[in-house]
């Protein structure tokens, strides 16, 4: 009999798909399970207004079997079946070029992973398949047929003899190669594993004959014998977690399900589920680890909720549905309204997908600022895992979502000691008070001990002190929190009117001799507002700051990123005097006394000296 050819475009896909080293082979099962739980989905709806069907809906069944020295599955179900026109129509060609079209768009990007993003159907068990037959009756139809192809070269369509409406899939897996192992497929437990994994929610059972053993009745306990028996089981569980009501599901079950699912050893931080129903109707079930997982801050990390279409996995980490700053959310996402099949609409499913991914956004939100409010200490741990990621947010994309999560970040309050939110800092601000002071720095110690922090404690001025380089950007980014300016202290000059400290501040050779000394090193000298009890302190001018200049000088060496230098110095400070008076007395350690009091400046703020070797040679021609 002469075989049909395979329409152009199927061939094209078909040929991609035999020969593809195709990393996620082991979704040929998923599909073709859902394809059977389709096709009894159709004849359950006919069942249910026809008498002639003869089945109610436990008799439903989807059949697996393996024949492992034949090297052949066979998946049965007794659904709606097929007639010749639809074995042309559905297995001769793809259902809708569309799949297809965009697997050619998108050719170049590696990234679109199609078939395991939404896989293409019956197509993908030549994956696996060396050659595939399908033996099905459609209900209502007297006659039943084979279909059969081992690929390229198109398929045969016979007649022959079956009793039962429904389908037969048959697949031939191919031989082991060196590179290639398919063998694997022919064992029971992986199999089982592949529905657990992929299938388990399928709304009718999915039975597999499984050996085990059984302890034999009345034999003697001390000296238990066993029989080996084979019995059905239904390899799936067919509810949903997340499809049953909350309080039917215990704690317990949530977290088992998460470890399970998630590879989790610990118990989740938090467990939310949601019911929504608007333009797009979905459930989901979302966690938040109680531990960062040991790759989250590197690239190896993937974002993603598991993604569900009718209790059929469609994707497994779908990135689409969480923004990046609430990366660290686990979960399940399930709606009815999308389709398995990529190639109805690719646009309809973005716009989905887009609408589930924004509601999901506002219920993390809440669900975090109400954990927040009632149950601070737990939400600080959380924030010590997960902090960064929000603070991520507010820098991200130029700012655009940081009113998502700008009363979510906490920073450690100089007057508090400890985290607070901007809300709270500016509930609590004086009504003088226009700015919002932070100090950056290495650490809260740190910047504890600046110079420059000093007089604002003095005043008991509020101050967010800032370790992480993401909170300048932050902040930065975020440009004010409910009209009040961020303000950075060890940088900025402070608006109060200058500390009349005495009559030097106003002479200006001064600064000019020590100026001339330090040369390039900084931009400017100038007599401080804010030092006490420090002789000198080192400010960054022009916008770029020291945490900034390190962090740039990690990130981006080539681009030089420098902090302009001030140095701001004392004028009622002792050793400040000491050098004026030097200025005219004697020069030679005037200049030293102020080489001395820049390295010390820039050993405050945390940065490298210059030349550490001259700077003790300076300590100690002074001491001599
Ligand atoms: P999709 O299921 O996404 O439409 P597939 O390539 O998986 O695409 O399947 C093509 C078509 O073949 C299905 O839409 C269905 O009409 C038919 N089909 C596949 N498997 C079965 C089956 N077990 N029983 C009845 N029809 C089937």
């Amino acid at each position: 009999m002469a075989k049909t050819e395979f329409k152009s475009e199927s061939k094209r896909l078909l040929d991609l798909m035999i020969n593809s080293i195709y990393t996620h082979k082991e979704i040929f099962l998923r599909e073709i399970i859902s394809n059977a739980s389709d096709a009894i989905d159709k004849l359950y709806y006919i069942s249910l207004t026809d008498q002639n069907v003869g089945l109610n809906k436990d008799d439903f069944k989807i059949h697996i079997e393996i024949d492992k020295p034949n090297r052949i599955i066979t998946v049965s179900d007794n659904g709606i079946g097929m007639d010749k026109d639809d074995l042309d129509n559905n297995l001769g060609t793809i259902a809708n070029s569309g799949s297809f079209k965009f697997k050619q768009e998108n050719e170049k990007n590696d990234d679109v992973d199609i078939i395991g993003q939404f896989g293409v159907g019956f197509y993908s068990a030549f994956m696996v398949a060396s050659e595939i037959t399908v033996e099905t009756k459609k209900y209502n139809c007297p006659t039943a047929y084979r279909w059969n192809s081992s690929g390229v070269d198109g398929y045969e369509i016979t007649e022959i003899e079956k009793d039962t409406v429904g389908t037969k899939i048959i697949l031939k897996i191919k031989e082991d190669t060196e590179n290639e192992k398919y063998s694997e497929y022919l064992e029971k437990y992986k199999i089982s594993a592949l529905v657990t994994k992929y299938s388990d929610y399928i709304r009718y059972p999915i039975i597999m004959e499984m050996e085990h053993r059984k302890l034999r009745e009345d034999c003697d306990l001390e000296h238990p014998e066993y029989d080996e028996v084979k019995e059905d089981e239904v390899l799936n569980s067919m509810v949903p977690i997340w499809q049953r009501s909350k309080k039917d599901v215990t704690d317990d079950e949530y977290n088992e399900f998460y470890k399970q699912k998630f590879f989790d050893f610990e118990n989740p931080a938090k467990v939310f589920s949601n019911s929504v129903e608007g333009i797009v109707t979905f459930k989901s079930l979302l966690y938040i680890p109680s531990k960062v997982p040991f790759d989250y801050y590197t690239k190896e990390y993937k974002k993603g909720l598991q993604l569900y279409s009718s209790g059929v996995l469609i994707m497994d980490k779908c990135p689409d549905l969480l923004p990046e700053h609430f990366a660290f959310v686990k979960g399940v996402v399930d709606s009815q309204d999308l389709s398995l099949n990529i190639s109805r609409e690719m646009l309809q499913h973005d716009r989905q997908l887009k609408n589930i991914a924004g509601t999901l956004e506002k219920k993390i939100k809440n669900e975090l600022a109400s954990w927040l409010k009632n149950d601070r200490e737990a939400y600080e741990k959380f924030y010590a895992n997960f902090g960064r990621q929000l603070k991520y947010g507010l820098v991200a994309d130029y700012g655009a979502h940081k009113d998502v999560v700008k009363d979510l970040v906490l920073f450690y309050s100089s007057t508090e000691k400890k985290l607070v939110t901007l809300k709270e800092y500016t509930e609590r601000m004086a009504e003088d008070q226009k700015e919002i002071y932070f100090a950056t720095g290495e650490s809260i110690e740190n910047i504890d001990k600046l110079p420059q922090t000093e007089y604002f404690r003095d005043k008991n001025k509020e101050i967010l002190y800032c370790p992480e380089e993401i909170d300048e950007f932050a902040f930065q980014s975020m440009g004010d929190y409910n009209d009040k300016k961020f303000k950075n202290i060890v940088n900025e000059d402070i608006e109060e009117e200058a500390q009349p400290n005495d009559e030097n501040k106003n002479d200006d050779s001064t600064l000019k001799f020590i100026k001339d000394i330090l040369g390039d090193k900084v931009q400017e000298v100038v007599f401080s507002k804010k030092l006490k009890s420090h002789p000198v302190c080192l400010t960054a001018k022009g916008g770029v700051s020291f945490e900034m200049e390190k962090y740039m000088s990690m990130a981006q060496p080539e681009a030089r990123v420098k902090a302009e230098r001030v140095l701001e110095i004392n004028a009622s400070h002792p050793a400040v005097n000491a050098l004026i008076a030097n200025i005219t007395a004697d020069k030679d350690k005037a200049e030293k006394y102020a080489k001395l009091l820049y390295s010390q400046a820039v050993i405050i703020a945390g940065l490298q000296l210059e030349d550490p070797s001259e700077y003790a040679d300076l300590v100690c021609s002074l001491m001599n």
